[in-house]
């Protein structure tokens, strides 16, 4: 086991970087929970971000879609997963940060993204990835690090409540899966990761207004004040305190306190006054 803070030694002797959030996954009967949970069809089209050394990803080609996308931004890892790509024809490789990717290009299109992920995108990686929910990609299945699997799952009336759990909320549910400890990776994390499901089924519009990731993280800003104080100022709206009451809702509340209707409703409000 390495102490180093900077990675560790891999399977193969490969050399982790921290900076690339590897951790590969070497626990079978977690592997086994993960691409059982996705139920993988002969039909599905599936996208992993960051296959590594290929261990989920060889699994998810066993369990039989019809093609899989990877996403992986460490070049040294070329060869390993060239080779397998030259096995497997329905392996598709992209060589680039999974933040950048034009993934409206991908063809076919997936509709489950299933993936052990670099921890460190965690949140932007599922905002790019939610903006396609209304071309198909609807079920997500991810390993996180478990505090970020407690925010994504987090409701309303509790610390961890934050915009994309809101959004998850109001666009469908977040289920905590299962936790995993370090000992089920090499190197072994600092941290306890856990695997969340997101299955989306509605409000997909909300990711073509701008809008609404911008009203709820103006909300969010400083956690400590309240609604009313986070939010005046912002767009345009000259008299915030009357907005909110007529929409419902207490001025003095705190953007945690709020609930996916409410959210719902505050952003149709805005709208409509923004024009
Ligand atoms: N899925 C593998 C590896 C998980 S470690 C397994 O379970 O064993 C995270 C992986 O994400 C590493 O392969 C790392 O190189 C890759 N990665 C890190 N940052 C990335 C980024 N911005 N875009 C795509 N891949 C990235």
């Amino acid at each position: 086991m390495s102490r180093s803070p900077r990675g560790g030694v891999a399977p193969d002797g490969f050399r982790a970087l921290h900076r690339f959030g590897q951790n590969f996954l070497v626990d079978r009967g977690v592997l086994e929970d993960i691409v059982r949970r996705a139920s993988i069809g002969e039909d599905d089209v599936v996208l992993e971000i960051g296959p590594g050394q290929g261990v989920l990803t060889r699994a998810l080609l066993e369990r039989g879609c019809s093609r899989l996308h990877a996403v992986e931004l460490d070049e040294r890892l070329r060869e390993t997963l060239e080779s397998l790509a030259l096995r497997e024809p329905r392996l598709c490789l992209h060589w680039s940060d999974a933040l950048r990717v034009d993934y409206a290009a991908l063809d076919p299109f997936p509709r489950k993204v299933v993936a052990n992920i670099p921890y460190s995108i965690t949140t932007p990686l599922i905002w790019t990835l939610l903006r396609f929910a209304g071309r198909g990609l609807r079920y997500h299945l991810y390993m996180v690090q478990k505090e970020a699997a407690d925010r994504l799952a987090a409701e309303a009336d509790t610390k961890e409540r934050y915009p994309l759990g809101v959004t998850l909320e109001v666009m469908g549910g977040v289920e905590r899966v299962r936790r995993v400890p370090p000992s089920c990776f090499r190197p072994r994390p600092r941290v306890d990761s856990a695997v969340v499901e997101i299955v989306l089924t509605r409000n997909f519009h909300l990711m073509e207004d701008a809008l609404w990731s911008d009203m709820l993280h103006r909300a969010f800003a400083q956690r400590r004040k309240t609604l009313f104080n986070n939010l005046k100022g912002f767009g345009k709206i000259e008299d915030w305190e009357e907005l909110l009451r007529k929409t419902g809702l207490d001025p003095r509340n705190r953007a945690e306190d709020l609930r996916g209707e409410e959210w719902l409703r505050l952003h149709e409000a805005l709208r409509t006054s923004v024009g």
